[in-house]
């Protein structure tokens, strides 16, 4: 497979994407601040991005990447803004709140496709009988 030259979304640098997603030197500074922001979430359990980076400089979103990427389970508390409504939470991308909206769209969705499903296998169904009605 061949390797994608790509712009760093962090420099701007080109540089050849083997899966990482920014170059070496971004990655390095990458791995720089989840060390530290691992090491401040163990002295300050329960803080949230905006401390983080108020104390340690790190961008949001590079700590709202990490976060994504399940650097931090297991590893200290850390409290971020639901991605729909802002409440701050501890897992996952959305609030207890939320998730649960969110499934009843979901369901709501399927079950419409579904009556859709339905309601052309009864015209289907309505044509075939006048159909043979007709013969
Ligand atoms: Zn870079
Ligand atoms: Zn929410």
């Amino acid at each position: 497979m061949a390797n994608k030259m790509k712009n760093c979304p962090e420099c701007g640098k080109i540089f050849i994407d083997t899966g990482a997603g920014m170059c070496s030197d971004c990655l390095r500074k990458e791995e720089q601040n989840e060390i530290v922001v691992c090491s401040y979430l163990r002295d300050n359990p329960g803080s949230t991005i905006k401390q983080i980076y108020e104390d340690t400089g790190i961008k949001e979103r590079t700590i709202m990447r990490m976060l994504r990427a399940g650097r931090f389970i297991g590893k200290g508390d850390i409290s971020y803004p639901c991605e729909r409504c802002g409440t701050m939470i501890k897992e996952g991308r959305y609030c207890h709140k939320c998730s649960q909206e969110l499934q009843a769209d979901v369901k709501r969705m399927s079950d419409a496709i579904n009556q859709k499903k339905q309601a052309v296998k009864k015209d289907k169904g309505v044509l075939k009988s006048r159909g043979m009605y007709l013969k």
